[in-house]
């Protein structure tokens, strides 16, 4: 009766004929060398894992408009200079009012450096 044995942990038996099974491989499905049954990994591991990824989104302007954060003048978003039309914008954002009002985003064209205020 080695049932108890130190090694029950990794080592499993067959439910159809009772054989040792081959160890469980990382990948695959474990196949019983006496009857040919095949046991899906999943049987021999209850335990799953699951990872929850918490994202911060903090950011009024959603992350992926912003292109290029090492800008010196700031991020760089996509929007349509309204002086020579390229549409890369630096901004930068200050609060110049009380926060019920919102804050002021300024923003620079990367192009001609034409400046421009959005309240938000
Ligand atoms: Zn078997
Ligand atoms: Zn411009």
């Amino acid at each position: 009766m080695a049932e108890a044995g130190p090694f029950k942990s990794s080592t499993a038996f067959c439910a159809k004929c009772g054989s040792i099974l081959p160890l469980l491989q990382e990948f695959g499905s474990v196949k019983c060398y006496a009857c040919k049954a095949v046991y899906d990994p999943d049987s021999f591991n209850n335990i799953k894992f699951n990872y929850t990824i918490h994202f911060n989104t903090v950011s009024v302007i959603n992350n992926d408009k912003i292109l290029n954060m090492d800008n010196p003048e700031g991020p760089v978003v996509e929007r349509k200079c309204p002086k020579c039309g390229n549409d890369r914008m630096s901004y930068a954002t200050l609060q110049l009012r009380s926060a019920d009002e919102g804050q002021t985003v300024f923003y620079t064209c990367v192009n001609c450096k034409y400046k421009e205020t959005e309240n938000s």
